[in-house]
């Protein structure tokens, strides 16, 4: 996913010649109507640093749906989307020395950056200038880049993961977007040695992987939801501790004050300074969810309590790495529902209507695209 002014214009351009490499399938949409249905089109030519590798699993993240409805910026058509995404490395070029054919790789939502600048030398690259996300780009070749809902995917090696022996690819594929962005923001209280209170705001592919992350780092974690519908699964399924429905004042009402963070997920325009009394003083939201409207909130919902907004973009490479080694360590489980391509249209349209338990994960090889 991308929000970047940059990579809004060169997107535009997509007239140069470019090398092509091996001829593929996907699922595109082709205009913000975001139906997809089937797409021939060519990867890019793989060099030397390249991985070459045929999806697995892809799973189905609400930036998709924004980037295929042209809600967040300038989308280009036809789109094949897709960005988290496990594959099995088919071929590798002859500077690659960490991934062999045969391995068991992911790719999340960015496929380059510059290499240079200080957020690439940090292990922040997702904050670089330059960065390539993993569709609905222009790749440093002039190719444009599509994404995991598709056949097969070249990507340079600095971009690819390794997924842990025992971890099924299926539960992988939503921590390479969905677990990352979560783990993020959260890592920074992972050693804190005062007891945590967590809020996570919107229990979809995103929340419940940070209820399953804030609870394996110790944390006290409410849920905040829109309604009542998930309270049982969020409680027992999930582990949470405390079930809160935002629109019921009586329940707000008697946790005011009392959360560190609030890991904000929902994907709408909606009122921060309903949540903000919800924070301790020095308490911290982090916004992940990607409304394409802008958030409400009052002054004095900061200042009284010296609370601190924050965003927070997917997270780096190594970060990717090691929510996928800590999922594995603390045994945890993503909660996914397996379907196939010819389902996908019908997956937005549940993820729309909020009825998802709790990541669509598309069977891309099951699927026989080709
Ligand atoms: P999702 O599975 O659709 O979950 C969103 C949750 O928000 C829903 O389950 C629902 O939870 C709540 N919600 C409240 N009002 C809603 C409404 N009107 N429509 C739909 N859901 C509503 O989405 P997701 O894949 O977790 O993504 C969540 C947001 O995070 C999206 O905007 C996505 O673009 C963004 N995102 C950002 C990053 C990043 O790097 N910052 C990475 C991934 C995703 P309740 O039923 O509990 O209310
Ligand atoms: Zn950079």
């Amino acid at each position: 996913m991308k929000f970047s002014n940059k990579i809004i214009l060169i997107t535009k351009n997509r007239n140069f010649k470019i090398m092509e490499g091996r001829k593929v399938t996907g699922w595109a949409a082709r205009d913000s109507s975001a139906i997809l249905s089937p797409y021939s089109f060519h990867l890019r030519k793989a060099g030397p640093e390249d991985v070459l590798f045929k999806v697995l699993y892809c799973g189905v993240d609400h930036t998709d749906l924004h980037q295929l409805k042209n809600e967040i910026h300038s989308s280009t058509y036809p789109l094949v989307a897709g960005h988290e995404v496990v594959g099995e490395v088919i071929e590798v070029g002859s500077e690659v020395k960490k991934f062999n054919r045969g391995d068991i790789v992911g790719v999340g939502c960015i496929v380059g950056s510059c290499g240079e600048c200080s957020c690439c030398k940090t292990n922040k690259e997702q904050y670089c200038n330059k960065v390539v996300p993993t569709y609905n780009a222009i790749y440093n070749d002039g190719s444009f880049t599509q994404g995991g809902f598709s056949s097969a995917m070249v990507v340079h090696q600095n971009f690819v993961v390794n997924i842990p022996e025992n971890l099924p690819p299926e539960q992988a594929a939503p921590l390479l977007c969905a677990g990352v962005t979560a783990f993020s923001p959260l890592k920074q209280f992972i050693n804190s040695e005062e007891p945590i209170k967590a809020g996570i705001l919107g229990l979809g592919g995103v929340g419940h992987l940070g209820v399953l992350i804030a609870k394996a780092m110790g944390h006290h974690v409410t849920v905040i939801s829109s309604s009542d519908k998930k309270r049982e699964e969020a409680l027992t399924d999930l582990g949470a501790d405390c079930f809160l429905v935002s629109s019921n004042p009586d329940e707000i009402s008697k946790s005011l004050n009392s959360l560190d963070y609030i890991l904000d997920t929902v994907p709408v325009s909606h009122q921060l300074q309903n949540y903000l009394p919800l924070l301790k003083v020095e308490g911290q939201i982090f916004i992940v969810g990607a409304a394409p409207e802008p958030l409400q909130f009052g002054a004095s919902g900061l200042i009284l309590g010296k609370k601190t907004i924050s965003g927070s973009f997917i997270g780096s490479i190594r970060e990717t790495q090691e929510i996928l080694d800590f999922w594995v360590e603390k045994g945890l489980k993503t909660m996914v529902e397996v379907v196939k391509m010819d389902y996908v249209n019908k997956a937005f349209e549940r993820m729309e209507k909020n009825d998802v338990r709790y990541r669509f994960v598309l069977d891309v090889a099951g699927s026989d695209l080709e």
